[in-house]
């Protein structure tokens, strides 16, 4: 079975991505790259601030 629910894999983030995606956004990839403990995701969606 496919995880449905397949979240973005920045913590703070709260965004769904595709199957074959592990962030929804450049924004959440560099923020996981980053050594911030930042848990707001920037990604602009709505609904996940
Ligand atoms: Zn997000
Ligand atoms: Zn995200």
């Amino acid at each position: 079975m496919a995880d449905e629910n397949n979240k973005c894999a920045h913590e703070g983030c709260a965004c769904v991505v595709k199957d074959d995606e592990e962030y929804c956004s450049p924004q959440c990839e560099a923020a996981e790259g980053q050594d911030v403990t930042e848990i707001v995701c920037s990604c602009g969606h709505p609904g996940c601030v």
